[in-house]
């Protein structure tokens, strides 16, 4: 069984990826679960068609204790069992606890079953601390990808997450295996994004286009695979997935320092980029 974790900034595409690529690996025949660690929850509707999926958190308020699996497990796309963290109510208390009770209780509910190949984790924003490292702390998830972009925020943000597998990979057995770009279609993005990755000691696994038929698919609840499955982007996260399956690439990166980092945006364009939009 292998355990993935899948980081990057709010909004990059965590989501949508990690839901379309779990889709193609369906295809493949692997069995797999998804464990949303974001309080949005919403890391598994593309794969439920929508179907409203009551958090583990929200379950265990309205119902005092989940004794049975199917009280917050539901069947999607492919065999794929779905599970939302879900988060406390906003404003609240540690939005990061909400991943801690969730796969504590999965592993008292024996989800954690010998049949799965994969289990996914796509877990919120940029920080890799408290409970939003459960799923790499505790040596749940072994592998991790970062999903970015050729945007600025996004590579701070994935050379931030690095200095956070640094620490635990150097505890424990956690491997990054790959930055996933997820096209912002910015110039050279591709160039950077392999400069990037490379700078960190691993590699730049696959690059995935921009496409409207994503959005179109999301407004009908579905992955792009699922929704139109001889579209072009759908073989885009086809071969992501076997990218991923096929993967051997593991490593504990090397985050940069921030003189670095800005180096390279330097070097590709992107600080004059923004020195431009900012008249300095
Ligand atoms: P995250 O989980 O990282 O917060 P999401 O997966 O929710 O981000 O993605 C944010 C938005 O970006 C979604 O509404 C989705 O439609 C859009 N999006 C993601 N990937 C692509 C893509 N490759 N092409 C077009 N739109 C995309
Ligand atoms: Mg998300």
């Amino acid at each position: 069984m292998r355990q993935i974790a899948i980081y990057g900034k709010g909004g990059i595409g965590k989501s949508t990826t990690t839901q379309n690529l779990t889709a193609g690996l369906a295809e493949l025949g692997k069995k797999i679960m998804v464990v949303g660690c974001d309080p949005k929850a919403d890391s598994t509707r593309l794969l439920l068609n929508g179907l409203a999926q009551r958090t583990v958190l929200d379950t265990l308020r309205e119902e005092g204790e989940v004794d049975d699996l199917s009280q917050i497990e539901r069947v999607g796309f492919g065999g794929i069992r779905c599970v939302e963290s879900g988060g406390p109510e906003p404003g609240v208390g540690c939005a990061g606890r909400g991943i801690i009770t969730s796969i504590g209780m999965l592993e008292d509910l024996g989800a954690y079953t010998d049949d799965l190949d994969y289990v996914f984790y796509d877990v919120l924003g940029d920080v890799v601390c408290g409970g939003f490292a459960m799923p790499i702390r505790e040596g749940k998830a072994k592998e991790i990808y970062i999903v970015a972009s050729g945007e600025m925020m996004a590579l701070y943000a994935a050379n931030n997450i690095c200095k956070g597998i640094q620490k635990y990979a150097l505890k424990g057995g956690v491997r990054l295996g790959g930055i996933i770009c997820n096209s912002r279609k910015v110039d050279r993005e591709n160039e950077l994004l392999r400069e990037f990755a490379k700078e960190l000691g691993s590699q730049l696994i696959y690059f995935v286009p921009r496409d409207n038929e994503v959005q179109r698919a999301e407004i009908k609840k579905k992955t792009v695979i699922d929704h139109d499955p001889k579209h072009p982007q759908a073989q885009e996260y086809r071969n992501l997935a076997l990218a991923i399956e096929n993967n051997e690439q593991f490593v504990i990166p090397k985050p940069m320092t921030q003189e670095r980092l800005e180096e390279i945006l330097i070097e590709f364009g992107l600080m004059d980029s923004i020195k431009d939009n900012y008249h300095i």
